[in-house]
C-alpha cells in the first residue's frame, strides 16, 4: 500500500521546523530516518497532511564531547553512532546495542533519536539510554527543556515530546572504563527483540567485585525499564555465576511484559533472568 497524499517540507533550521509544526499543528508529522514512520504511513496507520523532514538541519547533526557527557544530535544515524570513537570509548553500551539494530541498510538511514521519539518498547536503544541516565533535549515554541530518560517514556509509542516540539539531542553521561553488554533475544537474526537486556558494570578489577551496575530492559513492558532493585543487590557481589544468578533471576518481578506468539509473559520473565545473568557477567568481564 502507498501512503495517503501529503505535503512535504524540508527546513534547514530548528526554528524553521518549529514554525512549520506550529503552523500545521497535529496535521504535521516529523520525518527523520523514516524507517518507522514510512511503514506507518504506507500501512495508512497515520495520514498527516504535511511531512516535516528534519534531515537537512545541520545543527541537529553530530556527536560532541561536552566534558562529563556526550551529546548525540537528533540527525545522527545509527551508522554514525557506530563510527564514533567518542561513543565507542565512553558509551560502550550504546555502541553495543546499536550494532544489534536491524541491518546496515536500516542503520544508514535510521537515527538514534528517531527511535527514542518513536518509543517502540521492542526498540533496542531505549533501554541502554535509560540505563545510562541520559537526558533528552526537547525544543518547542516555549524554548528548550531537558527531560531525564526516566520521565521521557510515558507509554506504548508515547513520550514526553508534545505536539509542536522536536527532540533535538540526547545527552548521555560518560561511562568510560565501564564494562557493557547488550543481550538481544530473537528467533530470527535481525529481528526485533523478543527481550533485550542492557547491562553496564563497574568492577574493582576485570571479573572482580561489582562496584556499580546499571540494567535496562527492552520489551518487558510498554516502555523501556530500569531494574533498580537488581542493580542495588549486585553491588558488592563478586562477578561469578553463583553469586549473581539468584539476584538476576528476580529481574522480571513487577514487570508486565507482553504475551504473544514469541512467548507468554511468564516465559519472558524467566528468560529475562537468564539473559540478565549473561549480560552482567559479560559486562563484568567474567
Ligand atoms: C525492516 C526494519 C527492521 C527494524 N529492526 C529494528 C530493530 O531490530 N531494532 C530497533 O531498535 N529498531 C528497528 N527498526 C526501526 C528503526 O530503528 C527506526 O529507524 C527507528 O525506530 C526510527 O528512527 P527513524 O530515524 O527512522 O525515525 P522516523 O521513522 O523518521 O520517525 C519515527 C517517529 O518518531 C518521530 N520523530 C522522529 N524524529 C523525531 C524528532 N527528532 N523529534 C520528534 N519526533 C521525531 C516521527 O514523527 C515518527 O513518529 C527497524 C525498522 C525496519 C524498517
Amino acid at each position: 500500500m502507498i501512503p495517503a497524499q501529503f505535503d512535504y517540507a524540508a527546513p534547514t533550521s530548528v526554528e524553521e521546523a518549529l514554525g512549520l509544526l506550529a503552523e500545521h499543528g497535529d496535521d504535521a508529522k516529523v520525518l527523520s530516518g523514516g524507517q518507522s514512520l514510512l511503514p506507518v504511513l504506507r500501512m495508512r496507520l497515520n495520514a498527516p497532511g504535511i511531512i516535516v523532514d528534519i534531515t537537512r538541519i545541520e545543527e541537529l547533526k553530530g556527536i560532541t564531547d561536552e566534558g562529563d557527557t556526550i551529546r548525540i544530535g537528533a540527525g545522527t544515524t545509527y551508522q554514525e553512532v557506530l563510527d564514533s570513537d567518542l561513543v565507542r570509548e565512553h558509551l560502550g553500551l550504546v555502541h553495543k546495542a546499536v550494532t544489534e539494530v536491524a541491518d546496515p541498510q536500516i542503520r544508514h538511514r535510521g537515527t538514534l533519536c528517531g527511535a527514542l521519539a518513536h518509543a517502540d518498547p521492542a526498540g533496542d536503544v531505549g533501554a541502554p539510554v535509560l540505563a545510562l541516565d541520559a537526558q533528552m533535549v526537547i525544543q518547542g515554541p516555549d524554548g528548550q527543556r531537558t527531560v531525564p530518560g526516566s520521565e521521557f517514556f510515558l507509554d506504548l509509542f508515547e513520550t514526553a515530546i508534545n505536539d509542536g516540539e522536536l527532540l533535538t539531542a540526547v545527552v548521555i553521561p560518560k561511562h568510560t572504563g565501564w564494562g557493557s553488554h547488550y543481550e538481544k533475544f530473537v528467533r530470527v537474526s535481525h529481528q526485533w527483540a523478543i527481550i533485550g537486556i542492557a547491562a553496564a558494570v563497574r568492577t574493582d578489577s576485570p571479573g572482580g567485585v561489582i562496584a556499580e551496575a546499571k540494567i535496562g530492559l527492552t520489551n518487558m513492558g510498554n516502555i523501556p525499564l530500569r531494574a533498580r532493585d537488581v542493580e542495588a543487590a549486585l553491588v558488592g557481589q563478586p562477578a561469578t555465576e553463583d553469586a549473581i544468578a539468584q539476584i538476576c533471576a528476580q529481574v522480571g518481578e513487577g514487570t508486565d511484559p507482553p504475551s504473544d506468539l514469541n512467548g507468554q509473559a511468564d516465559y519472558r520473565r524467566h528468560v529475562a533472568g537468564v539473559l540478565t545473568r549473561r549480560a552482567v557477567l559479560a559486562a563484568a568481564g567474567a
